[in-house]
């Protein structure tokens, strides 16, 4: 059996090693769950990857399980090690990632590097898709049933969001208080496409507590390259942001997305070797927070509006709570939102099977973890009086309503941060503002 290069694995052997073997990961794990397959489940991928690193296993026999996990970093919370399978799954992708030259893996390549880079090729497909959607287009296509003699398309198009009308924000336009902390609003590519109010509704609250908030120049953070083992791709898209977030000195560098921004915590680690930028990018992780977590520093400003009367349900991306550990910060803040009640999600935690791109590239076992979660959702709304869920990234957002369309369940799915800017606008404000919401 021939020893295939692992250079990244390598590195992580000691954290291979620190697996025990116990299983108290597997009923935290949600494609365990799904599946009831051991190699399907944290415990079992760490031994396959130790396998392949001993040149025991081909990389052909392991990669369809690392595949299907969702990098949610849901075992690492629970492990009793510490395991940090998040980084070793990472850095294994990368190595089998640098040895697939098939087509769809190029294709993916050129969406990463070329496609969501470029900010306005997706302004344009942004435009075409509301167009779709509010000419009838889309109304006709579904009713007619169009789209089922392409599956796989017709799933994507299931997932879209209402395409929002998007006020753009220019880098060097600033908001707030100019006496202010600084900080940098991180706006990245899909986000400002399909959920642009978001970012409106982010300056808002920050602005209302006192900040300077700056767009920097910027596009996409490498977020989707790096969960796919791309991380060249993501490397290349962390230099070009740091250098120009960083260009206006800011105190913070902000963002409202889970994925994103865990990964742009980690630029100072896929740095760290690049003596050229490897102090800036180390910088940059440490100035980067999300948007709940920096407002959960300071006491709130007051608030206008107390005509909310909104029951809410918060679902955790993973990305915020098992990766950047902001667990308990959003609850916190909507708490104190005049009229909002917060009515418990069981597993708030637990994946919803979005994970990046997995939804579209796993159809399947995706719809089956997201079942389970609405399985919660619908207990919050059906038995508690829930009306919104909150969730602090995209991807969650656009999985959550897919779920919540399909079950015809009453709710709404917005950023936590939207609510928090609806109380800062007086409620003459309110009724006309966006909600970032289908
Ligand atoms: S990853 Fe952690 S929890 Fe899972 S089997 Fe290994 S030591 Fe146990
Ligand atoms: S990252 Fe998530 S899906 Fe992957 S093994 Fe861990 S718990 Fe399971």
């Amino acid at each position: 059996m021939s020893q295939t290069p692992l250079p990244h694995l390598q590195l992580e052997l000691d954290k291979l090693k620190a697996c025990i073997h116990c299983g108290i990961c597997l009923p935290a794990c949600p494609t365990y769950q799904a599946t009831g397959s051991e190699a399907e489940s944290p415990r079992g991928r760490l031994y396959l990857m130790k396998k392949l690193l001993e040149g025991q296993l081909e990389p052909e026999a392991v990669k369809p399980h690392l595949d299907q996990c969702l990098a949610c970093h849901g075992c690492e919370t629970v492990c009793p090690s510490a395991v940090q399978y998040g980084n070793i799954l990472l850095s294994t992708r990368e190595d089998l990632a640098q040895r697939d030259h098939s087509l769809s893996r190029r294709l993916k390549r050129f969406v990463f590097s070329r496609v969501l880079p470029n900010h306005r090729l997706l302004v344009w497909g942004g435009r075409f898709l509301r167009l779709y959607q509010r000419s009838g287009l889309q109304m006709l296509v579904r009713g007619l049933g169009l789209l089922k003699i392409a599956p796989a398309l017709a799933h994507q198009e299931s997932l879209l969001p209402e395409i929002p009308a998007r006020r753009a924000l220019t880098p060097g336009m600033g908001f707030g208080n100019s006496a202010g902390e600084t900080v940098a609003l991180l706006t990245g590519c899909v986000m400002d496409i399909f959920y642009n109010p978001v970012h409106w509704d982010t300056i808002e609250a920050l602005a209302a507590n006192g900040y300077w908030v700056v767009i920097p120049e910027q596009s996409c953070c490498g977020a989707l390259a790096h969960h796919a083992g791309d991380t060249d791709i993501t490397r290349e898209r962390a230099k070009d942001l740091i250098t120009k977030t960083l260009s206006i000195h800011p105190q913070w560098i902000v963002v409202n997305s889970a994925g994103c921004g865990s990964t742009m915590k980690d630029y100072g680690k896929l740095l760290a070797g690049d003596s050229s930028i490897a102090p800036q990018a180390a910088e940059f992780s440490e100035k980067l927070i999300d948007v709940m977590a920096l407002l959960a520093k300071k006491p709130l400003a007051p608030f206008k509006n107390y005509g909310l009367h909104e029951k809410i349900t918060y679902h955790a991306a993973c990305h915020l709570y098992h990766v950047q550990k902001v667990k308990q910060e959003p609850m916190d803040l909507l708490a104190q939102v005049p009229g909002v009640e917060l009515v418990p999600l069981t597993q708030m935690e637990a994946c919803c099977g979005s994970a990046g791109i997995f939804n579209l590239e796993h159809p399947e076992l995706s719809g089956e973890i997201l079942q389970e979660k609405m399985a919660h959702l619908t207990t919050a709304c059906q038995a508690n009086g829930a009306s919104t869920v909150v969730t602090g990234n995209p991807g969650c957002m656009l999985q959550l309503q897919k779920g919540i369309e399909t079950q015809h369940l009453p709710m709404q799915v917005r950023h936590p941060i939207s609510v928090l800017a609806e109380a800062y606008r007086s409620p003459q404000q309110s009724s006309t503002s966006p909600k970032g919401k289908r």
